[in-house]
């Protein structure tokens, strides 16, 4: 929940079964960010599951992992459809929508879509590499030159999202498909986190060997402790050693 907020409006799934990892954090008046993130995480959910069923993605093409890259990636579409349709059938949900990243791990390969600020990053051999580019105002302006990220991080702006599910007709959604090593370790979260502590200070977290409820905790705890402005979710998952899974 963080410190200050009196909802929580990320949402999150943890789909072992179908490897399938999620956190969308919901934006909009009254509650209604909540509603968002709800809808586009059971959308994704049961997108999947429809489609797999609990099996293996058939690979149907030369790429290892690009069937299921496309399967994320038609997901999270599906979830904007989802959250577009609920604001056509109430309008008092007009403007509420969410942003979203997801990791869907099949046959050694991890594919992650995302849309808007939530991020995704991987630590391999001892380095913290940030798989998502967030789609923001302030990291427009980093690309360009215009900003440096630390600016980013604390500036006014850092809250305006340039993509979400449910803010436009269409949305683009980002997907990136990573090789699957041993011990590579993820991380899904909202921007609760990134907002009260920067990549280095999260990397310090991540040390091997920890279980990794205890290193979720000592996040969120350490976000909150710093002010915990905003609500806070983090998934980790580690992929184990001879087996290609997390
Ligand atoms: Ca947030």
């Amino acid at each position: 929940m963080g410190r200050t907020r009196r909802h929580n409006e990320d949402c999150f799934k943890i789909d072992p079964k179908r490897q399938l990892y999620i956190v969308a954090d919901g934006m909009g008046g009254h509650n209604y960010g909540e509603v968002a993130s709800e809808i586009a995480v059971k959308a994704i959910q049961e997108f999947i599951e429809k489609r797999v069923g609990g099996q293996a993605v058939a690979e149907s093409s030369a790429e290892p992992g690009s069937s299921h890259t496309k399967l994320l990636k038609d997901a999270v579409r599906e979830a904007h459809r989802k959250v577009l349709q609920e604001i056509d059938q109430n309008l008092a949900l007009q403007g509420m929508g969410t942003t979203v990243v997801t990791l869907l791990m099949e046959n050694g390969v991890a594919a992650v879509a995302h849309v808007g600020d939530s991020r995704a990053y991987r630590v391999r051999d001892g380095r913290l590499d940030l798989l998502t580019q967030d789609h923001t105002w302030v990291n427009e302006q980093v690309v360009a030159g215009y900003l440096s990220e630390e600016q980013a991080r604390v500036h006014p702006l850092k809250n305006v999202v340039t993509r979400a599910l449910g803010s436009e007709k269409d949305v683009e959604v980002d997907v990136v498909r990573e090789e699957v090593e041993a011990g590579d370790l993820f991380l899904l979260c909202s921007d609760g986190l990134t907002t009260m502590l920067n990549d280095s200070e999260i990397h310090q977290y991540l040390t091997p060997g920890k279980p990794l409820d205890d290193v979720c905790q000592a996040l969120v705890d350490e976000a909150n402790s710093r002010g915990g402005l905003d609500n806070v979710t983090v998934v980790l998952l580690l992929a184990e050693e001879n087996r290609g899974n997390a």
